[in-house]
């Protein structure tokens, strides 16, 4: 069982949106570094999807070198202080961590986390790498490469492009880049500085950031080419939000998730009244899912002042979400309504939610996905109070750009089809992040970012 680093305490936490997980101190990160046992033939590293060198930056904490063990990791992964808090490491690089077998992993994330902040903090980051203060990359190649979309897998890739030389324009449809960094996960969890400054150091690479640009309408995939374009990544992520298809749905004040969480961080309803866009969330919320979503929405609405209740259909041991996330959601008093299934939402006379008709579920034969299949309880069903309702059950990819550009082959489920270099049918056109594989992680995306900039590389060299 890992053990998180220090938090805020829950009383506290509940009535601000600051950074729930503190991290370490100086003394507990050396503590920490001091238990790996720096193994030679090391399996955090093969857990780890861009493969950082974790026992080299974790010697180099112990020998209290911050900066040269930011460096150490910036030799693969360009978001050190984001996957350092958000990528689910217990699945990762902890999870293969061999101090697993006798006692407690090692905290590879937290040290990561501390590295980032700490060696960013201790001054000029002693890298090979250009800093945000310093000239962009030299252009050793002017070809120009667009890239579309700005979250970790775009971030990522074109970061990768303009260390290799190319000219790269990152397009992005929102008024701020990060993708869900920056518009889904919470303040809390994922403050938006720390995105904001690792856009600036991508920036410092020489990349050119233009902001709202819904490419496939302000400009097609045909006319990106003709601008002189030798190579397009698409990177738009997995955005458009599911419905459960009951009645109620189009009541006011039921969000998608994703809507909610773009008018919370994007759109800064938590900062209100400084941030002038207040959102009304009523005095009791029901959040519907289980995910690391249907969480951040929770926990979201509950620092906005409302009561909350996550509905899931199935068991706690079977909900997606990162163990710990569930468990700092108890601590906050996020209600659990498990084996639960909404079939109807409520409404007033106005048109606004008051409540949501739930039936009882119990757990059947395992599904497709192995997992037990709830089935309804006969007369099971209940009123569960609620004026918010927030739909939490997934999203997928947004069909808008595939509309746009038919020539781009898609699968049945909507995610843009690409081959073993992340090529789409379109020649000169790649794939990377959610739009390929569905709704994953940000590490994921990354590491598709890092293979699709090698395999454009290679393209170009080819066909430039
Ligand atoms: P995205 O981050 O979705 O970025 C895509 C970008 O493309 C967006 O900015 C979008 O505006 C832009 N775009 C879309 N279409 C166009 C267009 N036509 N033109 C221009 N721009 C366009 N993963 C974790 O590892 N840990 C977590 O704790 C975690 N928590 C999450 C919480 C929430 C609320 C959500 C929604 C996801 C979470 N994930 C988490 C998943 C993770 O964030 C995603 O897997 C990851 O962000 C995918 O990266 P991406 O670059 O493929 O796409
Ligand atoms: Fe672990 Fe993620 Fe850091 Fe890799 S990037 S070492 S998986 S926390």
């Amino acid at each position: 069982m890992r053990k998180q680093a220090r938090l805020q305490a829950p009383a506290d936490r509940i009535k601000n949106f600051f950074e729930v997980a503190l991290g370490y101190s100086k003394e507990e990160a050396e503590k920490e570094a001091k238990r790996c046992l720096l193994c030679k033939d090391p399996l955090c590293v093969k857990g780890c999807p861009v493969r950082i060198d974790i026992p080299s930056f974790i010697r180099l904490l112990r020998e209290n070198k911050p900066q040269e063990a930011l460096a150490k990791i910036k030799e693969r992964n360009n978001l050190p202080a984001v996957c350092g808090r958000v990528c689910p490491q217990e699945d990762q690089c902890e999870a293969m961590c061999i101090l697993n077998k006798k006692k407690i992993p090692i905290n590879i994330g937290a040290l990561e986390r501390y590295a980032a902040d700490y060696g960013k903090a201790a001054g000029k980051q002693l890298t090979s790498e250009p800093q945000a203060s310093e000239p962009a990359n030299p252009r050793t190649r002017e070809l120009k490469i667009a890239v579309v979309g700005s979250g970790p897998a775009g971030l990522t890739a074109a970061a990768d492009l303009a260390k290799m030389g190319y000219s790269v324009t990152l397009f992005e449809s929102l008024h701020k880049p990060g993708g869900v960094l920056t518009y889904g996960i919470p303040e809390f969890r994922l403050p938006k500085k720390i995105v904001m400054d690792e856009v600036e150091y991508i920036k410092g690479l020489g990349v050119e950031v233009k902001t709202d640009y819904l490419v496939g309408r302000t400009l097609g995939l045909a006319e990106l080419f003709e601008k002189g374009y030798k190579a397009i990544f698409l990177a738009i992520g997995a955005g458009l939000p599911q419905f459960m298809g009951i009645p109620g749905e189009n009541l006011s004040r039921v969000y998608s998730a994703n809507e909610f969480l773009t008018r919370v961080n994007l759109m800064r309803a938590y900062a209100f009244p400084e941030s002038k866009t207040p959102l009304n969330i009523g005095t009791r919320a029901a959040v519907i899912g289980g995910g690391n979503v249907a969480f951040d929405s929770a926990r979201c609405a509950l620092r906005l002042g409302a009561k909350v209740s996550i509905v899931y259909r199935r068991a706690e041991a079977e909900m997606p979400a990162r163990v710990e996330e569930i468990q700092n959601a108890k601590e906050e008093g996020v209600e659990f309504q498990l084996l639960t299934q909404p079939v109807k939402i409520l409404g007033d006379e106005q048109g606004f939610v008051k409540g949501l008709e739930c039936v009882r579920m119990a757990l059947g034969e395992p599904d497709a996905s192995g997992r037990k299949r709830p089935v309804p309880v006969k007369n099971s069903n209940f009123i569960l109070e609620a004026d918010t309702v927030i739909v939490a059950i997934g999203q997928t990819p947004n069909p808008l750009l595939s509309r746009a550009a038919p020539e781009l082959k898609t699968n049945p489920n909507g995610t843009i089809a690409v081959n073993e270099d992340y090529m789409t049918s379109l020649p000169g056109v790649f794939a990377g992040g959610d739009i390929i594989t569905g709704a994953d992680t940000v590490i994921a995306a990354m590491g598709a970012g890092k293979k699709a900039a090698l395999a454009i590389d290679r393209y170009i060299k080819t066909n430039g």
